[in-house]
């Protein structure tokens, strides 16, 4: 199919600066180029990196944000092959294609993951499919800038799925839920019968005790504060869910709650201190996998000859360590067959709500954020 040479105009939520709300605004889409794709997004996740990025993180403004989006192909560039007009798509993480990272199937590692992610305009030309009132508009956020009722991907984030799913809910799977399962499946290497410890009960935690639990976790204990989440978190299949603040000594506590220590753990707090206790509760051989965003001068006192004496590791990971054309796919063959319920960490706002939706998310209200958008 051809692209339709046509802008399209589509309805956004604009940051015109830094810190402040989102503007809901009429925008312009340009078509897509040869190895793009032009997608009417149907709803699409809210994110922590949104925030963090609407409050500040270095990107260029005005610019559109968003980057769970799903949604239904509208028009294509004339060299993509992997998605056609009709086709329903997850958009997820961009990255180059060519670097040797990329070439080895490890896309996470891309070495333009910045540019191709966060830098507001195609890396190549420093141009943008978006604009305003005839000037031009940041967007290419994460390859594809969903909060729009209409966004420009590229052939390489836009992951085709079954039309009998419901494309609705699946934007999360691009992104934080990816974040948090491919963590404990692809950089944990995570193995039936083991036990693992998830640092904070977010969506991207819940989505590593998902992924746990699905792959038959022998224990899983969740470390929050919050009684909601630590309610949903036993609902979804944790053994445990420690309070910090009303236990004395943490690390005392999860070693005698796990007979020992735990296999592996994911810290999705961010705080240090967390993380040291994650490290002294690991088992011979365990790994600590880091998804949180820790403070600017955040460091761990790790003791060398402790790590080496039991073979543990520490290892950050961005997006799971997936290749969304894999891993994606993964997610929705589990949830298919009724082992990765992460519908349940879904709380759904009309698009116009974004800001509403921000802030519950902040003070924690709800889980995963989802803006519906409206019919185009
Ligand atoms: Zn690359
Ligand atoms: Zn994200």
């Amino acid at each position: 199919m051809k692209a339709s040479a046509k802008p399209i105009r589509a309805r956004a939520a604009v940051v015109r600066e830094l810190g402040k709300p989102f503007r809901l605004e009429d925008i312009e889409v340009a078509p897509p180029r040869d190895d793009e794709v032009r997608v009417r997004i149907v709803a699409a996740g809210i994110c922590h990196t949104d925030l963090v990025v609407r409050d500040g993180f270095n990107v260029p403004v005005p610019v559109v944000l968003g980057h769970e989006g799903a949604g239904i192909v509208e028009s294509v560039g004339s060299r993509v092959k992997n998605a056609k007009v009709g086709d329903h798509v997850v958009l997820s993480y961009n990255s180059c294609g060519i670097c040797t990272a990329c070439r080895l199937g490890l896309p996470s590692a891309c070495e333009q993951l910045i540019p191709n992610n966060f830098s507001g305009v195609r890396p190549l030309d420093g141009s943008s499919p978006l604009s305003c009132n005839g000037s031009m508009l940041y967007g290419n956020f994460f390859g594809q800038s969903s909060f729009a009722t209409y966004a420009v991907a590229h052939e390489r984030n836009t992951v085709v799925v079954d039309k009998n799913l419901p494309l609705e809910l699946l934007g999360p799977l691009g992104c934080g839920i990816q974040t948090g399962a491919g963590t404990v499946v692809n950089a944990l290497r995570f193995r039936k019968g083991q036990s693992i410890a998830i640092f904070g009960a977010g969506a991207v935690g819940l989505a590593g005790l998902l992924a746990a639990v699905a792959i038959g976790a022998s224990k899983a204990f969740v470390i929050e504060i919050n009684p909601e989440r630590a309610k949903l978190a036993l609902s979804l299949g944790a053994t445990q869910v420690i309070n910090p603040r009303e236990t004395p000594d943490l690390l005392v506590a999860l070693r005698e709650a796990s007979d020992g220590g735990v296999n592996h753990a994911l810290d999705s707090t961010g705080r240090p201190q967390l993380m040291d206790t994650a490290i002294q509760a690991l088992r011979p051989g365990g790994l600590l996998g880091i998804i949180g965003v820790p403070p600017p001068d955040g460091v761990l006192s790790l003791k060398l000859m402790d790590l080496l004496m039991r073979g543990v590791g520490v290892k950050s990971v961005l997006e799971g360590d997936s290749d969304p054309q894999i891993f994606i796919p993964q997610m929705l063959r589990w949830y298919q067959e009724g082992r990765f319920p992460f519908d349940k960490l879904i709380g759904k706002f009309p698009f116009e709500q974004i800001n509403e939706a921000c802030r519950a998310s902040e003070v924690g209200k709800v889980i995963k954020p989802l803006l519906i958008m409206p019919e185009a």
